[in-house]
């Protein structure tokens, strides 16, 4: 079998159960955008994603984005979901459509400031995504405490330009991922009467993608049920 028979063979079933959780939780599969999470793995399998008409790629490291993102045709969406640092904001908003792990208001503010003007001259809004930590004694995890939120969001629609599209979490593994995402989504309604922008849910990936999607998930990250397991960074 070659990698392409492969990663279609893995991607067909992953399809299938994105679509029988559509159905079982009564939604409309095409309101679920899969990201395919190429992290770890080489341009070669992007491409073969690109070819079986995947458009959505998720990264996490600035280097192997960018790297990709060039390599593949320009109507590939770019989604940033690794860790951030602060020095690498700039590079990172050069090839990422779409940032899912906003963490704090510091990095808002500097993708603000490099971002902010010239977006704004062509028209084209990036897209962020609040991570949410429910995790809160585990900083390593990254994202903004659940409790923070609020303030944070109030901050953030006060002091800057950007304004998130929704939530973005990763289900911590002391925790039931139906009971994560459910806070998750508790969050957002919590949040939207304020901030009509929240409508959106990144969560799930390929241990949980079926809990997230009853849960309201509009984004799920899939990397190892289609690529296989990952090894060390390309
Ligand atoms: C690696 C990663 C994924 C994909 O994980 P799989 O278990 O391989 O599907 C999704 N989201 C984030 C934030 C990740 O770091």
């Amino acid at each position: 079998m070659t990698r392409g028979q492969e990663i279609a063979g893995n991607l067909t079933k992953v399809v299938e159960s994105i679509e029988k959780a559509a159905l079982n939780a009564r939604r409309d599969p095409s309101g679920i955008t899969l990201i395919a999470v190429t992290k770890n793995f080489p341009i070669s399998d992007a491409q073969i994603l690109y070819d079986l008409g995947i458009r959505n790629f998720g990264e996490n490291r600035d280097d192997e984005g960018a790297l990709k993102s060039e390599g593949l045709p320009s109507d590939a969406t770019w989604h940033f979901q690794g860790q951030i640092q602060g020095r690498k904001i700039k590079s990172i908003a050069s090839w990422a459509d779409q940032i899912h792990s906003l963490d704090s208001l510091d990095h808002a503010r500097k993708f603000d400031a490099i971002v902010g003007v010239d977006q704004m001259a062509e028209g084209k809004v990036k897209k962020y995504f609040l991570q949410v930590n429910l995790e809160p004694g585990r900083v390593d995890r990254g994202g903004v405490n659940a409790k923070e939120v609020k303030r944070v969001l109030e901050i953030l629609f006060r002091e800057t330009r950007i304004t998130p599209v929704g939530f973005m979490t990763v289900a911590p593994q002391s925790m039931d991922p139906l009971m994560a995402f459910r806070k998750v989504r508790e969050l957002r309604e919590n949040c939207v009467e304020q901030y009509p922008s929240l409508n959106q849910l990144s969560m799930g990936m390929s241990g949980d993608f079926e809990a997230a999607i009853a849960c309201g998930a509009t984004h799920i990250r899939i990397g190892s049920s289609i690529l296989g397991s990952r090894g060390l960074p390309v």
